[in-house]
């Protein structure tokens, strides 16, 4: 089945807090080296738990291309 938005991190925002990284359901989200968080694109189906989380308003959904 194919999601039609995934999320995004804005790097330049992201404090590394890893608030993302608990909320995702289905460990699609990871922070990266303690630097930022990283989203693992075709594990994430865009529900925007991580959004609604991010204490620093770091992650939005885009559309998936093509579809
Ligand atoms: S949108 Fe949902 S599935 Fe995707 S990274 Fe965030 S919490 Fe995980
Ligand atoms: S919740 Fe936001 S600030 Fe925290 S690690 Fe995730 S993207 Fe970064």
């Amino acid at each position: 089945m194919a999601f039609k938005q995934y999320a995004v991190v804005d790097k330049t925002l992201c404090v590394a807090c890893g608030a993302c990284e608990i909320a995702c359901p289905l460990g699609a989200i990871k922070v990266h080296k303690g630097c930022f968080a990283n989203v693992i694109k075709d594990k994430c189906v865009g529900c925007g738990k991580c959004e609604n989380v991010c204490p620093a308003n770091s992650i939005k959904r885009e559309n998936r291309e093509g579809i």
